[in-house]
């Protein structure tokens, strides 16, 4: 595996990512291949896991076409179906993750920035001054008093995340122009 690969699969949101939509093994898995194709048997005897958790995982990627497969022979006149890991999918599906994250907080920031907000300490609501002097303060959910957001405080924090988000995309960006899947033959999604 190349270092940009490696480098790939040591970030925390690539793990997150991975965990998210296919399971806690998802990132084993994935860092299981180096240069061959595999087939299910073999990645569960590599990792010790169970062929049904490695096949449930198998798909899930697959679903977002980053494990693609091939019906291949074997000598025995057998059908066994070999895998691969398509990496530039992984970075194409986190770049399009954080597009989405960084529009929210961008939404975020400006239907704020002018009213007064209150929010349940238990999180339940955040609703503007008018909802929240109709509720009298109190959360309609669980009847904790609304507490008064700092919006200042909360802009800053927006904006410190607006500001991560950006640089992320940017670093996935030169990561997508980087990084080559000369894999062919298989099917993807
Ligand atoms: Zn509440």
């Amino acid at each position: 595996m190349n270092k940009l690969k490696k480098e790939l699969l040591n970030d925390k949101n690539t793990i997150k990512f991975l965990e998210q939509i296919a399971g806690p093994i998802a990132i084993d898995v994935v860092k299981i291949f180096k240069k061959e194709a595999l087939s299910p048997e073999m990645i569960s005897k590599k990792l010790d896991e169970k062929i049904t958790n490695v096949r449930a995982t198998l798909n899930s990627l697959h679903y977002r076409g980053i494990a693609c497969y091939k019906k291949t022979k074997t000598n025995n006149n057998l059908y066994e179906f070999l895998w691969e890991i398509k990496f530039k999918k992984i970075i194409e599906n986190i770049h399009i993750q954080e597009i989405k994250k960084y529009k929210k907080i961008e939404m975020d920031i400006n239907s704020k920035s002018t009213h007064d907000y209150f929010v349940c300490p238990k999180k339940c609501i955040e609703v503007p001054f008018e909802i929240a002097a109709a509720y009298n303060f109190k959360c309609p959910n669980c009847d904790s008093s609304l507490e008064m957001v700092d919006i200042k405080k909360r802009l800053a924090l927006q904006k410190r995340k607006l500001k991560t988000t950006k640089e992320n995309i940017e670093k996935l960006e030169i990561l997508l122009e980087k990084i080559k899947d000369d894999t062919k033959g298989y099917i993807c999604e």
